[in-house]
């Protein structure tokens, strides 16, 4: 085949006819047209299967969790709220009995089973789930760069990172990253901190608290008219030019996805301590809002090593962007976007303004994901002024799109198929379920006055 004929047969495969893609996939319609849909991975396989293909295991994970070990007496002496927790970053399960009852009573849901909420929205240095990644890949990139020049022995305690001469050897390095707002928080906060010059890439979607309270880091905010992709792409190319900068890639960063996947084995003891033990009679339920796929795909990997088949994870993504699902209906991961079928890509969920989504957490997910959501903005909303009037929590908007999930658990058709399926059906009163609030504690009150107006 001569050299023109294949280029244009390969620009033909890679054209993207909507139409084609939703007559092989019918929930394509709905989605394009901006209405919540509820989607059931039939390509789920068991925990097993999955081990296989998958290039991360549990032993990745407990590096990366020895690694937060070593760094917690830095973390404590640089962030008094750690105190508490000896410099580890994480956050309180809560069990919210009155938004439980509040859900069956005012969205007709026959839900069953315990209700908690997972607060990332109050971890501390960063108040958003992005300070398990985000802080994770920065001290990762740290030990490396300073065990690598002499700076650091494997045998110190790493609080010598602290002293002057140290910070002025990170002066030297610069990070950067592009993000809708939470993400260069983390980044941006823990790198500035260690003395790292750093740059975020913001998005237009990125609040002007946030660029305000890094700025006040000392921390090079810059700002795009674009979406996020668009400040990725800047600002790698930017790092790309200088050989002592180190761009955090929230796309494919295996690091940040094995921060994320600590959580795991933290959520265990936190369910262990309440003699909660998760096993074949008692199902775990994971709700978690997705944006590029990196924070919910790495709990749900973390999860997924703990308690296996026990566990079922469901993502949810805002109406004009579920980027995660369009990428795996179609198995075209981020060769899609969700432009491509007419949706805006715009949402009051700003973590969870993405267009595009990882082709790493795509593939990760792949058969191990259970299902997704989409929903509205107003729903959002919503449920971010119930759950201040039920239990006094104030979560951001990104962060409440998980309640879609138990509020349509056993409340819809294709729901229950899946837990008739999976032999759940009987379980469900033993059932434990957890809705991963994604951020919020650091929102300033006059942002937060705002949101609940938008509710009313
Ligand atoms: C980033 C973010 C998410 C989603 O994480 P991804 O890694 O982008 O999928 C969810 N909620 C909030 C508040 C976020 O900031």
């Amino acid at each position: 085949m001569n050299d023109v004929r294949r280029g244009r047969e390969l620009q033909m495969e890679k054209k993207i006819s909507v139409d084609e893609l939703k007559k092989e996939n019918s929930i394509l319609i709905p989605m394009s047209q901006g209405e919540e849909v509820l989607w059931i991975n039939q390509k789920k396989t068991s925990f097993v299967e999955c081990e296989k293909e998958w290039e991360l295991n549990r032993d990745d994970i407990d590096d990366a969790a020895k690694r937060l070990e070593r760094f917690a007496p830095l973390i404590e002496a640089c962030f008094p709220e750690t105190q508490k927790d000896h410099g580890m970053i994480e956050s309180p399960l809560e069990e919210i009995h009155k938004m439980k009852t509040y859900i069956k009573e005012h969205y007709n849901s026959n839900f069953m089973g315990r209700l908690f909420l997972k607060e990332d929205s109050h971890l501390p240095i960063a108040g958003s789930v992005k300070a398990r990644g985000g802080i994770y890949e920065v001290l990762k990139y740290t030990e490396d760069l300073a065990v690598a020049h002499g700076v650091l022995k494997p045998t110190d305690s790493y609080e010598i990172l602290l002293e002057p001469e140290k910070k002025m050897f990170f002066q030297n390095y610069k990070i950067q990253v592009g993000s809708t707002g939470n993400l260069g928080l983390s980044i941006g906060i823990i790198s500035a901190v260690l003395g790292y010059q750093v740059i975020v890439h913001m998005s237009a979607d990125a609040r002007q608290w946030k660029k305000d309270l890094l700025r006040s880091y000392g921390v090079n905010v810059r700002e795009y008219a674009g979406d996020y992709s668009e400040a990725v792409k800047k600002g790698r190319a930017l790092s790309d030019q200088d050989p002592k900068s180190y761009f955090v890639d929230d796309e494919n960063s295996k690091n940040l996805f094995l921060g994320y996947a600590v959580a795991g084995q933290r959520l265990e003891k936190q369910l262990e301590k309440r003699n909660i033990h998760i096993d074949e009679e008692h199902p775990l339920f994971v709700y978690l809002p997705c944006g590029v796929g990196g924070a919910p795909g790495g709990i749900s990997f973390g999860l997924k090593q703990i308690y296996g088949d026990y566990v079922h994870c469901f993502f949810a993504e805002p109406v004009q962007a579920p980027c995660m699902l369009l990428g795996m209906v179609t198995g075209k991961n981020h060769q899609i976007c969700v432009q491509d079928i007419g949706l805006t890509g715009k949402t009051s969920a700003d973590g969870l303004a993405v267009g595009r989504p990882s082709a790493f957490v795509g593939k990760m997910m792949n058969h191990s994901l259970s299902g997704e959501f989409t929903v509205k903005d107003e729903k959002l909303y919503e449920y971010l002024h119930v759950l201040m009037e039920q239990e006094g929590i104030f979560l951001e908007p990104s962060a409440c799109a998980g309640f879609s999930g138990p509020i349509r658990m056993q409340n819809d058709e294709r729901m229950n198929q899946y837990l008739k399926e999976n032999h759940l059906e009987s379980k469900m009163k033993q059932a434990v379920h957890v809705v991963w609030a994604t951020g919020g504690s650091l929102v300033p009150d006059e942002e937060r006055e705002k949101y609940f107006q938008k509710s009313l």
